[in-house]
């Protein structure tokens, strides 16, 4: 199915504006990471939400999803791990699986943590951002699993599943890897594990990673008034753009880029 309008990012940010485009009568779908790993989810209060003084972030998360179900937004749980666009289509990888839209709301948050030693250098060749992508080019060798989630640990179970030897690191502190042409060995905390492969598996990804050529500016996406990046049809929102890295604002930006989505995909109608 072609979307009018894909999410990447189910936080305040990204429920705003699925909410705000199926108030315009738009097709959404959010993809996301499980709710109950966005940071927010552990907040035990949320101080300063208009309206809602004693909420918790977990309360105030299942409300935001509750709500954007209610209005017929869609759902995927997931990891965006790339995109690419072709006449007109964003197409986005989730995992194995692709999904297709008119434009795209980036509401990922902030990306925590520097890449590693070696980790740009051997992508591609042994280095990996998704298990059940590239799992079965491991099965009988031996792989190391950098994980930061519970995700993380189910994706180490399925590479296990499929015969492949699994070192896990669990939220390590250091990590660098090494290899001459392939990955050779990961070096985590310390400990060096020789492998063949290392999947690094992170709750996000580096917005120039999901969205090559998207503008940066210290550290966080540029976005115009109309939360435009300047990419075709590509709007961002939330802590992703930049402070003050707070729900109201997150949910103020996500009303402003699901509004000029929508308005987006209604001058593609007209165009054709
Ligand atoms: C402990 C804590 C307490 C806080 N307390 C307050 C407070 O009292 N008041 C306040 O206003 N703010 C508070 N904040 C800040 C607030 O949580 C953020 O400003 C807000 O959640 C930002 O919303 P967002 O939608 O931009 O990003 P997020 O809430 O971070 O949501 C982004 C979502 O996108 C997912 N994601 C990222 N990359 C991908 C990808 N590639 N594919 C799929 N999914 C992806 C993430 O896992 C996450 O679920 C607190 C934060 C924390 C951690």
């Amino acid at each position: 199915m072609l979307y009018d309008v894909l999410v990447i990012g189910g936080g305040p940010a990204g429920l705003s504006a699925a909410i705000n485009l199926r108030a315009r009568g738009k097709s959404v779908l959010v993809v996301s990471n499980p709710m109950e790993e966005n940071p927010l989810w552990k907040a035990e209060q949320v101080e300063n939400y208009p309206g809602l003084p004693s909420v918790s972030g977990a309360e105030l998360l299942t409300a935001l999803w509750r709500h954007a179900e209610k209005d017929g937004v869609e759902f995927m749980i997931g990891k965006a791990l790339n995109t690419a666009l072709a006449a007109d289509t964003w197409y986005v990888s989730v995992g194995s699986d692709v999904r297709e839209a008119k434009a795209l709301v980036l509401a990922a948050g902030i990306v925590r943590g520097k890449k590693f030693p070696g980790e740009t250098e051997l992508l591609g060749r042994g280095v990996s951002y998704c298990a059940t992508c590239d799992g079965m080019l491991y099965r009988g060798k031996s792989v190391a699993v950098v994980g930061y989630t519970e995700t993380a640990r189910k994706e180490a179970d399925f590479l296990k599943g499929i015969g492949c030897e699994v070192q896990y690191f669990e939220r390590p502190r250091t990590c660098a890897i090494t290899g001459s042409d392939r990955v050779e060995a990961v070096t985590c905390d310390g400990v060096t594990a020789p492998v063949d492969g290392v999947f690094i598996l992170r709750p996000t990804m580096a917005p120039t990673d999901l969205l090559p050529g998207l503008g940066i500016e210290k550290g966080y996406v540029s976005a115009d008034g109309k939360m435009s990046t300047g990419l075709p049809g590509v709007f961002a929102a939330g802590d992703c753009v930049g402070g003050p890295l707070q729900v109201a604002k997150a949910v103020g930006e996500g009303l402003v880029a699901g509004q000029n989505a929508a308005a987006y995909v209604d001058g593609l109608s007209r165009k054709k």
